[in-house]
């Protein structure tokens, strides 16, 4: 079975989004934990978390995925920013422990000038300070395109953020195929390769989602522009091969192509499902 569903919003709540998944044939979903404009996040109402579980279990879904603000940077070069980014995390991992989801996604941060070193101790440094033995909430760092400063589109960076992380058991990382296409990572013509080379760096056992995306600008361009799947510079073929290999297709497909509505994503859906080998 391919599990696979797509960014919903949280406007109606927990449970509403599990309604959504499932009208579109969805078996998972991702959301952001707050509104991305900033604001107190609000606490989870027990009631909806509560009929979220039902609906998840009832229905078997597979593991949901939170995602950060765009706006968290864990290595601003300002520290005031960096302590709201992570407050802003602690808050997010301590009322997504009242959810049926135990993922949750970030973008490594933007080091602004400082070089990807200092970001990545930064970064490291965060996680330490935010990151409890108790939580059961893992924490998956995204792999980026490299657009500005951004760090996380080497493996390399990935790898050394989690090899200064001391509770790495709660860490994990989610692949966003756009992106590591932008970032130079040759997935259409060499998919075997790249995930040789994250293996090696990072560990497969740590990959936990995929980011299912077509990428609307050129190979290696370092550029984030999602596109529509088949229509992009990765294509259908390629994007069939990656659900479909054997290193990754038990793990949970997240869409975030642009769509109008949620058919969209219900007719991409069903594409992937055909598509999938089993
Ligand atoms: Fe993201
Ligand atoms: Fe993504
Ligand atoms: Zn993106």
């Amino acid at each position: 079975m391919l599990h696979i569903g797509c960014h919903l919003s949280l406007s109606k709540g927990y449970a509403a989004m599990g309604n959504e998944a499932l009208r579109i044939g969805a078996d998972t979903f991702q959301f952001f934990t707050r509104n991305p404009r900033g604001g107190d996040a609000k606490e989870i109402a027990p009631q909806d978390a509560a009929a979220l579980k039902d609906l998840t279990e009832g229905h078997d879904f597979a593991p949901l995925l939170a995602h950060a603000s765009y706006t968290l940077n864990l290595c601003s070069a300002d520290a005031g920013i960096r302590t709201f980014a992570r407050e802003m995390m602690a808050d997010d991992l301590r009322r997504l422990e009242r959810l049926p989801c135990k993922l949750y996604n970030f973008h490594p941060g933007s080091h602004v000038g400082q070089g990807a070193a200092q970001g990545i101790r930064f970064i490291a440094d965060a996680l330490n300070r935010t990151l409890t033995a108790e939580q059961t909430v893992v924490v998956l760092l995204e792999t980026m395109s490299g657009k500005g400063s951004e760090v996380g589109s080497a493996f390399e960076e990935l790898k050394a953020v989690l090899d200064l992380v001391e509770l790495p058991e709660k860490m994990g990382v989610c692949l966003d195929t756009c992106h590591v296409h932008a970032a130079g990572y040759d997935i259409v013509n060499d998919l075997d390769g790249v995930l040789t080379q994250f293996d090696k760096l990072v560990g497969l056992e740590r990959l936990r989602s995929v980011h299912l995306n077509d990428n609307k600008m050129t190979f290696g361009s370092r550029k984030d522009r999602h596109e529509a799947l088949g229509k992009g510079s990765i294509g259908l073929d390629a994007l069939v091969r990656i659900i479909n290999h054997p290193s990754l297709k038990h793990l949970p497909f997240l869409l975030e192509t642009p769509h109008e509505d949620l058919e969209g994503y219900a007719e991409e859906i069903r594409m992937m499902r055909e598509r999938f080998l089993g």
